[in-house]
């Protein structure tokens, strides 16, 4: 799942926050991604009722989703098809080798599909001898690169016409003209020979039907469709939560899908396969396979972070995440980036990135955005707090939380300590209260914004004098330390001063 071979958060943030070609992509992709899923929100009427739609039925899938893999493995057999459930990465990769080396593949093609950049299968079949060539334009470019996709439908988002002509003109041998028309060209020219000489083609899945064992698949290229339609062999990869239940069910997800990704009413191509090539039909793959990913999906049921097997993969919370927009993609260091790749990057990988919950504002701008209203900040902050309570924090954090928590339930030593602040602060701070260049910890805060002076007169003083203005509230009574309770534990009301005021 790795994307760089940086590891520090930290490092690859700096490194990332250098690139201003890459930050100036990426600016310009969000801002175009995000005025066409606003009218095209706009354009269906009532988004949010087909948001609870969404939500509801990715919400039912996952909750069966042991009777909805089962359907869709027995329909896909009965269609002509084999179907391989892996656990592990591993096992997933080690049976698309076995197929492509026992078929005696040499070339094969593919279709963008994150999970097979999850279980790193390109580097795989390569070590194995087949020649992989990706055929979708954005993960071309960055094969050629040899870089990860830094968005989730973007792959090659942060990079601008000129260094895709680079690129090309390398692969070409020629130098090409970084006209849109010439580079897409040169690109149908490789691909179109590829398809034809192929013997294996691989796909990811979007959804998958369980009621019918159907396999479909959106592309605006129309690279999937020549994908599955001209090599004599096709498996399909999918994550184990890509299935829905019923064709109905489909269509409102296919509603909010392209919308949410990229403002399309309907992606141009929607392709939809069950099984291999029937007799009398005219394309489609001798033999097909599916290969159902596990690879730490499972655990997730039952778990807080179960709603973040819902997704949808469309990217509409990278397209409005704030920390996106400034490092773009491969600074988070996985295959997933921006807000659901915080989310699941530690579910599925471990605590290689357990530093990426801590990289979000928790702004909550994700969660409204996303279709099917997977509550991303929440998941960001139950990810942090797992991790503080099991110690997994640096010292210094955890000590800085204690001293924190230590002064927040003492009002006096708070206030005291407030004042203390503005004493050492003061000489730091311009004549409008504002600390502009602060040193020390603070440093790194005043690089890019001001620092407030604390306030004369701390708020807790200001608050308290307000009620007795108002004359509504009388001062809070001395806690008693009632009988057989702890001190400073609050009474069994809740500590409603006065009850039911
Ligand atoms: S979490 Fe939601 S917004 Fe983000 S990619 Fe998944 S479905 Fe889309």
């Amino acid at each position: 799942m790795r994307t760089s071979d940086e590891p520090s958060l930290e490092r690859r943030v700096a490194q990332a926050l250098r690139d201003d070609a890459m930050r100036a992509a990426v600016r310009a992709a969000q801002e175009r991604f995000r005025s066409g899923k606003r009218a095209a929100e706009d354009e269906l009427g009532d988004w949010e009722a087909w948001r609870a739609l969404g939500e509801a039925i990715r919400r039912r899938t996952i909750e069966n989703l042991d009777l909805y893999l089962a359907e869709l493995a027995d329909r896909v057999e009965a269609a002509g098809g084999h179907v391989f459930f892996a656990e592990t990465a591993a096992e997933a990769v080690r049976y698309v080798v076995d197929v492509a080396r026992s078929r005696g593949v040499r070339r094969a093609v593919k279709s963008k599909s994150m999970v097979s950049e999850e279980i790193a299968l390109n580097r795989a079949l390569e070590a194995a001898g087949v020649e992989v060539l990706e055929t979708d334009l954005g993960e071309y470019i960055i094969q050629l690169a040899g870089e990860a996709p830094s968005h989730i439908i973007a792959p090659a988002i942060h990079k601008n016409r000129r260094e895709i002509a680079a690129l090309f003109s390398r692969a070409a041998g020629t130098e090409l003209s970084d006209e849109p028309e010439a580079l897409v060209r040169f690109a149908r020219e490789r691909l179109r020979e590829a398809f034809m000489t192929a013997e294996l083609g691989i796909t990811g899945v979007n959804f998958a039907v369980a009621e019918s064992g159907t396999l479909v698949l959106v592309t605006n290229e129309g690279n999937a469709r020549m994908t599955t339609a001209l090599p004599r062999i096709h498996i399909a990869v999918m994550g184990a939560e890509r299935v829905v239940p019923t064709w109905e069910e489909l269509a409102v997800l296919l509603t909010l899908l392209p919308r949410s990704a990229t403002g399309q009413k309907i992606t141009s191509y929607v392709t939809a396969l069950t099984g291999p090539r029937r007799p009398g039909e005219s394309d489609g793959s001798e033999e097909f396979h599916l290969v159902v990913v596990d690879n730490g999906r499972l655990d997730l049921l039952g778990t807080p972070y179960q709603a973040a097997l819902h997704c949808i993969r469309c990217g509409a919370c990278l397209n409005i995440c704030p920390v996106y927009r400034q490092i773009g993609g491969h600074a988070y260091g996985s295959v997933y980036s921006g807000p659901i790749g915080k989310v699941i990057s530690p579910l599925l990988g471990g605590d290689a990135w357990a530093e990426l919950p801590h990289a979000s504002s928790l702004c909550g701008a994700c969660t409204d955005a996303c279709p099917v209203r997977i509550p991303l900040h929440e998941l960001l902050i139950e990810h942090r707090t797992n991790q503080a309570a099991a110690g997994k924090r640096p010292a210094a954090e955890r000590l800085l939380f204690r001293l924190y928590g230590a002064l927040v339930t003492r009002p006096a030593l708070y206030r005291r300590a407030i004042r203390l602040a503005r004493f050492c602060l003061r000489p730091l701070a311009d004549r409008e209260g504002w600390i502009r260049r602060a040193i020390g910890p603070l440093a790194g805060w005043t690089k890019m914004r001001d620092f407030p002076l604390p306030a004369r007169r701390p708020f807790l003083d200001r608050w308290a004098a307000e009620r007795k203005r108002r004359g509504r509230i009388s001062p809070a009574p001395k806690r008693e330390r009632r009988k057989g309770t702890p001190a400073g534990r609050p009474p069994a009301n809740g500590g409603t001063e006065g009850g039911g005021r």
